[in-house]
């Protein structure tokens, strides 16, 4: 028989009983209690004492939860395998444009640090880049997001850059906007379809009062009120793309969370629109207050609050999602973001940070600092991490956000967290979904969609291996309106650092 596997988590739900899961597999069984005894036998090294069925001990081989230590590491290394794959293709080309870094708000806890610097991007810059994209010549799609500053205050030069790439890439299409949306008039909504952008990313700080007094407009007045004026515009449009609001949520404004929610999913029923939570990373030395933003413990606790208060699902389920894909433009071979002047960086956080450029479009090389760049892609690698080869979650995590990581481990900057919030709160989030999975089975039986599977045994399955768990996605394919809010870590930051630990 094989050993108890390392990431299995066998735990007792005060409402639901007891349930075996294991992190490499992604299987989840229940248990009733005398094969919840046999499993902790099997865990704590010693042979089950009842007789035990073989179909059983055939059921934890089958799945995972008793194997060859040998065959989990190889597992690991097929997974990194994909990863690899995945990080160094070059198939797609994925470019975070900043035509401006200029921004009309003056938000306190804004990472970016040029919001004075007025630059938009010049001609010379946009045939320029042009040319650098026209040096990926393997490149077969071109995704593009745009992103600042405040991109709607440079639309000429998306409209200008969009010309261009409908001409390079005659399939381009799918581009993302993050914008405030102050400034997201008729006039621009209507020009969206055409400028192919399927998907805007608004940011709102909480309720109106709230939202005001974080949000505010460089002329010191509120934003809130605008903005909603600009969504209404935007969801009654014909423009045929989705809106995710972004709602940044810190330790101060997390109760309200879920009113804005309700709000704002009520005033635009049936439409496309979505509200997600963005986790707010103010660790950074700016002038809000360094304590308000959440620990991943924090985070966790206020997803699962959602959850079991509100009904709140987060994104992404609550079921532990595979950490392959772990995958973001930081981590792609071909993924940069682009600052106004042609200079290169390898995440959303850097912008602004003139010791974080990698390079610029203006060089015929433009990798001018392979040294960073070698940080980013080699030195955030999480396989050459022996914590997380350690890690119990590291087949759901994935290594983290690698910006974080490589601030962390490389730069020495303690205060930043990177780890997933399942090192912690893995049963937690196995105890909700578990909540979820009897009151969906509840409501198949009621609606006569079918039975739930049978305990005759004394387990059942209630979460097999997922087929599709270890196809990685390309992070630079185009985004769907979804996937723009962010699944497992590699979401958006949205100018507030915050990127998207679990
Ligand atoms: S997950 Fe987001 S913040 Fe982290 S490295 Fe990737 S792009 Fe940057
Ligand atoms: S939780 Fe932390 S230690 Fe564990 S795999 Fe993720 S990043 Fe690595």
């Amino acid at each position: 028989m094989q050993p108890w596997s390392r990431y299995n988590t066998l735990f007792r739900s005060e409402r639901y009983g007891w349930f075996l899961h294991n992190t490499l597999s992604g299987v989840m069984l229940e248990l009733d209690e005398s094969h919840a005894s046999i499993a902790e036998s099997l865990r704590d090294g010693s042979l089950p004492s009842s007789a035990e069925p073989a179909g059983f001990i055939a059921l934890l081989e089958q799945n995972g939860f008793l194997a060859d230590p040998g065959k989990e590491r190889l597992k690991l290394m097929e997974n990194r395998y994909w990863r690899n794959a995945a990080c160094f293709s070059t198939t797609h080309l994925g470019l975070t444009i900043c035509p401006t870094l200029s921004c009309n708000f003056a938000c306190p806890y804004c990472f970016e640090h040029s919001q004075g610097d007025a630059t938009v991007m010049d001609e010379g810059t946009i045939e320029a880049l042009v040319a650098f994209i026209r040096k990926h010549g393997d490149a077969k799609h071109l995704t593009v997001r745009w992103y600042g500053g405040e991109p709607t205050l440079a639309f000429g030069i998306i409209e200008t850059l969009t010309a261009k790439f409908i001409e390079l890439f005659p399939d381009y299409a799918g581009a993302g906007m993050v914008t405030n949306g102050y400034l997201l008039d008729q006039e621009k909504i209507e020009r969206l379809n055409d400028l192919k952008i399927a998907s805007v990313q608004i940011t709102l700080d909480g309720t109106e009062e709230t939202h005001d007094r974080r949000r505010i407009h460089s002329n010191g007045e509120g934003t809130y009120q605008q903005i909603i004026k600009n969504i209404d515009l935007l969801m009654n449009s014909s423009w045929n793309g989705s809106c995710a609001v972004r709602v940044n949520v810190d330790r101060t404004n997390r109760h309200e969370y879920a009113v804005l929610r309700k709000e704002l999913l009520d005033r635009y029923k049936g439409r496309n629109l979505t509200v997600y939570p963005g986790h707010v990373n103010t660790d950074d030395g700016n002038s809000c207050d360094r304590q308000c933003s959440l620990c991943n413990r924090e985070w966790a606790a206020f997803q699962l609050d959602g959850y079991a208060i509100e009904g709140i699902t987060p994104r992404g389920g609550l079921y532990p999602p595979s950490g392959i894909q772990n995958l973001c433009i930081a981590t792609s071979l071909q993924g940069y973001v682009v600052g106004p002047k042609g200079e290169l960086y390898k995440c959303w956080e850097d912008v602004g940070r003139e010791g974080m450029v990698i390079g610029t479009v203006h060089d015929e090389q433009y990798v001018t600092n392979p040294e960073l760049l070698v940080r980013y892609s080699i030195g955030t690698d999480p396989y050459g991490d022996s914590e997380c080869m350690e890690c119990k979650v590291f087949p759901v995590c994935g290594g983290g956000c690698v910006n974080r990581r490589m601030r962390v481990q490389q730069f020495g900057e303690s205060s930043l967290e990177y780890c997933s919030s399942l090192k912690e709160s893995l049963e937690k989030y196995l105890d909700a979904y578990m909540d979820k999975w009897h009151t969906n089975q509840i409501c198949k039986v009621v609606l006569g969609k079918g039975r739930p599977p049978s305990m005759e045994n004394g387990y059942r399955m209630v979460q097999p291996e997922m087929k599709m768990r270890n196809e990685v996605k390309n992070p630079l394919e185009p985004l769907t309106g979804h996937e723009q809010e962010g699944s497992g870590n590699n979401g958006a930051p949205n100018k507030t650092g915050a990127s998207l630990l679990f």
